[in-house]
């Protein structure tokens, strides 16, 4: 057999064995979760796919974006952007909610094609230094990604300006260590809404075989969690941002509000509460079975 042709039935080795791991789903056919963008409020616009958001914020000066995307999905989050009528190449500023692979996608690309500074919090730009395996970039489609440290770090309390827009920030960690949380207000014609932004809920980082592994053995990660929802639930939050699809319910939402028959279902000044107070719930009921359990 010639190199040429062992080289390939290695390939296609490799690409087999990707393709039947359980993650591969999430990465193959992504084109299947395409979502049409669409303005949410004000400067708002969502240009994330059906799993994990991604929004575009026009702050004025400049295109600011919330997350980057899953690994892989670059170039719909350029047809997006495109699509909503601006220009990609004046994406300012990208800000990571989390290290993780799926939200990380376009801003080594952005960096290198545009110019856009990636800003993550201080926290987790350290957990990046010393433990790159939290990114979970190992389980993803492209061996040559890598983690894009970010241009700035943003400290717990920090209140940055972006074109006209200001945010505060405050470090929520739980999901990851350095999870951002994020607050600041929108216009829309003349009415103002507060905008809140939690940047990480899933409990597949919390789970005990995971922590283990990872060396948290008295399961740190979860009374982190219920403490920083503790510190940001409080907060007075009109519309709630997704980090995912789902806590926000974006897909039927979106359906309302291009209908256009109804209010803005995405004003919703209960969601914030409601939903953080529902997650927090259930790493309480994980707690709660640890001590039985011990
Ligand atoms: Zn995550």
């Amino acid at each position: 057999m010639s190199k040429l042709k062992k080289e390939y039935e290695l390939y296609i080795k490799r690409q087999k064995e990707f393709q039947a791991s359980p993650l591969s789903h999430y990465w193959i056919h992504q084109e299947e979760r395409y979502v049409e963008p669409f303005r949410l409020f004000g400067n708002i616009y969502y240009i994330g796919d059906s799993w994990v958001c991604v929004h575009l914020i026009d702050t004025g000066d400049g295109l600011l974006m919330i997350d980057a995307g899953n690994t892989g999905q670059t170039a719909s989050i350029i047809h997006n952007i495109w699509k909503l009528g601006f220009d990609p190449t004046n994406v300012k500023w990208i800000i990571l909610s989390h290290c993780h692979l799926d939200h990380i996608g376009c801003a080594n690309y952005f960096r290198r094609m545009f110019g856009t500074k990636i800003y993550m919090t201080d926290v987790e730009t350290e957990v990046m230094r010393n433990s790159p395996e939290i990114s979970a970039l190992q389980d993803g489609p492209d061996i040559t990604e890598e983690f894009p440290m970010p241009d700035e770090e943003i400290r717990e309390g920090d209140c940055l300006s972006f074109g006209s827009l200001r945010m505060n920030f405050k470090i929520v960690g739980g999901h990851t260590p350095g999870c951002i949380a994020i607050f600041f207000d929108m216009k829309e014609n003349e009415v103002v809404k507060r905008c809140g932004y939690f940047g990480g809920f899933g409990y597949n980082c919390l789970q005990t075989e995971y922590l283990l592994d990872i060396g948290d053995t008295r399961f740190q990660a979860r009374r982190d969690y219920v403490n920083s929802i503790n510190r940001v639930i409080d907060e007075k939050v009109d519309i709630m941002i997704g980090n995912h699809c789902n806590d926000v319910d974006l897909i039927p939402k979106s359906k309302i509000l291009l209908a256009g028959v109804a209010e803005n279902p995405f004003i919703d000044p209960d969601h914030w509460r409601e939903y953080l107070g529902f997650k927090r719930d259930g790493v309480l009921k994980m707690i709660e079975e640890e001590t039985q359990s011990a």
